[in-house]
């Protein structure tokens, strides 16, 4: 049950847990901007602090929002939170809100402005009477959640970016995690932080939520939580380590899926390279490439027609970027010989599609 707290004549805020939401009262209404996580009688909490008729805003539908929407036949939300409101079980209906719209409560104005990016119907409320921004989820200095479906980092920058817009109309940000009040400021600084994260300047800090893997990127001023890719190669979940320029097996990945080419594909395999089959007849010299970044040894698994399909081992970290032109087939990684460039390499056509793709994949890394 969430606890009611005073910030001043006609303002509330209710803890609830981890999560918080508020009573604004004006002269003729009082709006409750969201209903919490455990709170589904939040509508008769807010009953008891004021005699007004209560509307409710909900910033955005995850689920630590709307816990008491229930008690309520109708409620302002962004017509494009729809999805994922009723994705949470969520009832009732929605007068859709927009991008300067205002809700008046009597002597006192709250103005929505459109954030999307957390959420795709993700909105902010400013409160003009008291120069608050009521920011739900996208401005705070807790952990913003970025992980999931529904989330989308390029537009929550953009929102972002937005907001700055209204630089000097607000002094306090009250945010539904975290602290409260935050400074405008902070809202510069997730702009910087969502962008090196979105431009991999920064890496993240694998931890578990509830059960899930998930990416902390830790900032002084917020942390953000992002999903974990997920790759089809072999041991990318544990393919951690990182070279000089702070790059994993996985980006590697990512830098190679984009130039792996039938020029670069052995030429006995080449006539079935396919651009949905891009690792097919690339495996020693990526190997080799990963050897040349990572040292460690290169092991080949023995294939029909005395072939090997080459690996990489970096002092145990076992990882194979182009294990996927086997689709299902289960590949022995254990027990399998050393390989070496000097043997490789005495085909000529080996060695200059090794130097090709290297050469290409410089090009593409950004450092
Ligand atoms: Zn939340």
């Amino acid at each position: 049950m969430a606890e009611a707290i005073r910030i001043n004549d006609d303002t509330w805020r209710f803890e609830d847990d981890s999560v918080r939401f508020f009573l604004l009262c004006g002269t003729n209404k009082a709006a409750l901007i969201d209903t919490g996580m455990n709170t589904p009688n939040a509508r008769e909490m807010a009953e008891g602090l004021t005699a007004l008729p209560i509307v409710l805003i909900n910033t955005h539908a995850d689920p630590d929002h709307i816990s008491g929407n229930g008690a309520f036949e109708e409620f302002y939300m962004s017509p494009a939170e729809e999805d994922n409101y009723r994705h949470n079980g969520g009832r009732g209906k929605i007068i859709p809100v927009k991008e300067g719209d205002e809700i008046e409560l009597g002597n006192r104005t709250l103005r929505i402005i459109d954030i999307p990016g957390h959420t795709p119907g993700s909105i902010a409320i400013m409160d003009e009477k008291y120069r608050v921004l009521i920011s739900g989820d996208s401005v705070e200095d807790g952990n913003i959640f970025m992980f999931g479906p529904y989330r989308n980092i390029d537009l929550y920058i953009e929102s972002l970016k937005h907001l700055l817009q209204y630089d000097g109309q607000f002094d306090e940000v009250y945010a539904m995690h975290g602290s409260i009040p935050v400074k405008p400021e902070i809202v510069g600084q997730l702009i910087e932080g969502a962008v090196q994260i979105k431009n991999k300047k920064v890496t993240g800090k694998r931890i578990d939520l509830w059960g899930k893997d998930v990416l902390l990127y830790k900032f002084p001023y917020a942390g953000f939580l992002l999903g974990m890719k997920e790759y089809k190669f072999y041991g990318w979940e544990s393919a951690d380590i990182k070279d000089g320029r702070g790059l994993t097996p996985r980006d590697y990945y990512d830098l190679l899926e984009n130039i792996w080419a039938e020029d670069t594909c052995a030429p006995r395999l080449r006539k079935d390279w396919r651009e949905d089959n891009k690792t097919l007849g690339q495996c020693s010299i990526t190997a080799f490439i990963m050897q040349d970044i990572y040292g460690g040894k290169v092991y080949g698994i023995p294939r029909s027609g005395g072939t090997f399909h080459c690996f990489n081992d970096v002092d145990g970290c076992v990882f194979d970027l182009t294990s996927e032109q086997f689709k299902g087939e289960k590949l022995e990684y254990t027990g399998c010989p050393e390989q070496f460039r000097e043997v490789h390499f005495a085909k000529e056509e080996k060695r200059l599609r090794y130097e090709l793709l290297k050469e290409r994949l410089e090009k593409v890394i950004v450092t």
